[in-house]
């Protein structure tokens, strides 16, 4: 199993103790550690150095824009903006839109420091990994003043399945991850859709309730899940979607899309 987002530095685990518990996993091929805010630098630094399994990005997510007033907010950037200097990451993220933040930070707002971050993973030539809530259709439009195309994912895809294509055409992966209360109607269809180079799978560990490792036993339930849906043999399908994992985070930095 290839994790292609998890927390794994989510300050309610050291760093010492996470390494210990995935030492003890059997059959885990590694994950991408997702960016959330300056605090958590110094884990995934960590993490990395000691796990070569582990790759991380970096980034401001919506929750941590809203959780802290303006000032802290450009503090976090420039932050950013050293972290990204001094110790490398392989894609910029989480950055996003998220409606369900409406009341704290406004979609002017939130469009405002999506675009930013949108604009310096362009000039780092990074993968971006979106956390998108509702406004999938302005985060749509928005991706494409910046850019016609895109490398990377939506994490936790939530939006409809008629705005898979678009999402996909600008270039990015559609990423299917653990859900409290999945709508398995609603989650078939999406499942159907994605296109197999595009499709990844991910646990977002710790957004449940579950250890790592009962994340990792239900993140491969979900995949043979989505291998009946779709049709495929289970085997083919975990290929597809870990090679398309490492592609994505693997693959090194590449040119802008102007210059492919
Ligand atoms: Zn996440």
């Amino acid at each position: 199993m290839y994790d292609s987002h998890a927390h794994l530095d989510d300050p309610a685990t050291a760093v010492a103790q996470m390494l210990a518990l995935l030492g003890r996993l059997p059959d885990w091929q590694g994950a991408l550690t997702a960016g959330y805010g300056p605090e958590r630098f110094v884990a995934s630094r960590q993490l990395c150095a000691a796990d070569p399994r582990i790759v991380r990005s970096l980034g401001l997510h919506p929750w941590w824009l809203a959780e802290h007033p303006a000032a802290h907010r450009e503090l976090g950037w420039l932050k950013l903006l050293e972290e990204l200097q001094s110790w490398p990451a392989v894609a910029l993220g989480e950055i996003g839109l998220d409606k369900g933040l409406r009341e704290r930070l406004d979609l002017d707002q939130q469009a405002h420091w999506f675009e930013r971050g949108l604009r310096l993973a362009q000039q780092q030539r990074l993968p971006v990994v979106l956390h998108i809530v509702g406004w999938y259709g302005r985060a749509l439009e928005i991706l494409r003043q910046v850019a016609p195309q895109w490398r990377g994912v939506v994490h936790r895809w939530s939006g409809p399945p008629e705005l898979v294509q678009p999402y996909a055409d600008l270039g990015l992966h559609i990423s299917l991850a653990l859900e409290p209360r999945p709508n398995q109607v609603k989650r078939a269809v999406i499942a159907q859709v994605v296109p197999l180079e595009r499709l990844l799978v991910e646990t977002d560990w710790p957004f449940l309730d579950l250890s790592y490792s009962q994340a990792l036993a239900a993140a491969q339930q979900l995949l043979s899940q989505v291998a009946d849906w779709r049709g495929q043999d289970l085997a083919l399908l975990q290929e597809a979607v870990y090679s398309n994992a490492r592609a994505l985070y693997l693959g090194g930095p590449q040119p802008p899309a102007d210059q492919r």
